[in-house]
């Protein structure tokens, strides 16, 4: 008697967890997993090798690794020694496996070494990287390596329409069909090396600030008739994201003080005495963005390498740019990591911030599970981009795009489930972070 009346209220329960509204928990997990599945992503950011630039290469498993080295260097591997024995084609693969097995044990666990393992099973059959896999995993690595493989691994397989890369000049070359690119121009505010190299270029001469704004502004036309869609920065690895409001006379000064000590003085004076100048320059950058509508991609929170301080980089110390600019539209990069909330806070009061969480999968999934969860709480739909794989090889993508179809999907069933919204409310949403903002956002001719 005892037993059948817990065995009903086992039953019992398990139906009352398992219907939502009259609906099936697994159902709507199952449905809300399959469309998001289908969804074609626009991928936001991406650093890959050209093609070309891979099938010269001498491809093996340690050419793959990618942020899987910077949780290596994170656990005390040294960075310039590992790099020369991966890199190098002539150092037996034996002889790498034994320099990334000392580490791989205990960081094989990280988010990173999980979508390297995801990209080693789907896409090459392997089911774990290990002595035993890792001479078979690279020479089908190097099977593979041959024209037609990026269109197999990020159309075929990763479902991705476009990629956004961020590659330097290289990336106005790149197949219009599979990518689009964005340009830097951060070398505008730390003019030193670089005077001479664009008075070369443009043909001018520069010995005023003027000069130097016409430059910037030369090179906006240029990367506006190159079809780049985006400016990009990544200055906060150089510097702190507080950019103060500095006049021209500053500037001014600081500009003429510091070409007339050029070659003088060593680049960390320069570093440290052309701060205004900096902080001038990037608002120039900002206000071009507005001007050329160009949306400017700054990258906000953690480092993919090591002894960095990341409270540098937290995004609220843009707040005062970003006020100041409220016609330059402006793309806030890697979800803040870990500073997810307050750059929810800030796409919440200002209207010129769409946040992107390239590169935030696979830092950490379960970040990127609350980010969502508390965007779509916080913030409109359509300021959230929401994936970028940020990787050098399309096998990353692919891991990366894995887990974030995964994490998306599990965020949004969640939500349905605990009756916060329709499976078709969480659909749309999912069409929208996943492909259709990004196509708004960067002006890309899809629909
Ligand atoms: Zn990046």
């Amino acid at each position: 008697m005892r037993r059948s009346y817990s065995l009903a209220v086992f039953v019992m329960a398990a139906l009352v967890s398992s219907t939502v509204g009259g609906q099936d928990s697994a159902g709507v997990r199952k449905r809300i997993a399959q469309t998001v599945s289908s969804i074609r992503l626009i991928d936001t950011h991406e650093h890959f090798w050209t093609e070309a630039e891979r099938n010269a290469k001498q491809m093996n498993l340690f050419q793959l690794l990618h942020y899987v080295s910077s949780d290596m260097w994170a656990d005390g591997l040294d960075r310039t020694g590992s790099e020369k024995v991966f890199n190098d084609p002539s150092v037996p693969l034996e002889q790498k496996w034994e320099m990334f097995n000392r580490h791989w044990p205990t960081m094989r666990n990280t988010a990173y070494s999980r979508a390297l393992l995801r990209a080693a099973k789907d896409l090459y059959g392997v089911e774990d990287i290990s002595a035993e896999s890792y001479h078979a995993l690279s020479e089908k690595i190097q099977a593979a390596n041959r024209p037609g493989w990026y269109a197999e691994v990020l159309r075929k397989r990763a479902g991705i329409d476009i990629s956004i890369c961020d590659i330097g000049q290289a990336g106005a070359k790149l197949d219009p069909a599979m990518f689009r690119a964005v340009i830097r121009l951060d070398e505008f505010t730390l003019p030193a090396d670089i005077i001479p190299v664009v008075e070369k270029r443009d043909k001018v001469t520069i010995t005023s600030l003027a000069d130097w704004e016409a430059a910037l502004d030369q090179a906006f036309v240029r990367a506006k008739e190159a079809g780049f869609v985006a400016i990009k920065s990544g200055l906060a690895y150089n510097r702190s994201l507080n950019y103060r409001d500095v006049n021209q006379t500053e500037a001014e000064a600081c500009f003429k003080s510091l070409v007339a000590r050029r070659g003088t003085i060593s680049r960390d004076e320069w570093r440290r005495e052309s701060l205004p100048l900096q902080d001038y320059m990037f608002g120039r950058i900002a206000a071009n963005c507005a001007k050329y509508n160009l949306p400017l991609q700054i990258h906000t929170g953690l480092f993919y390498d090591t002894w960095r301080d990341v409270t540098q980089s937290n995004p609220s110390l843009l707040t005062p740019l970003i006020i100041r600019n409220p016609k330059t539209r402006f793309v806030l990069m890697h979800g803040g990591y870990p500073y997810g909330t307050e750059l929810l806070a800030m796409a919440k009061n200002l209207p010129n911030v769409v946040l992107d969480m390239c590169w935030v999968y696979v830092i950490s999934p379960s970040y990127a599970y609350r980010f969502i969860n508390e965007a779509i709480e916080t913030v409109p739909a359509d300021k959230l981009l929401g994936f970028g794989g940020d990787y050098q090889v399309p096998e990353g993508a692919y891991g990366h795009a894995v887990m974030c179809r995964e994490t998306v999907s599990r965020v949004l069933a969640d939500k349905v489930i605990e009756g916060y919204w329709t499976e078709e409310e969480a659909v749309k949403y999912a069409r929208l972070i996943l492909r259709e903002n990004a196509i708004r956002v960067f002006g890309l001719p899809l629909s």
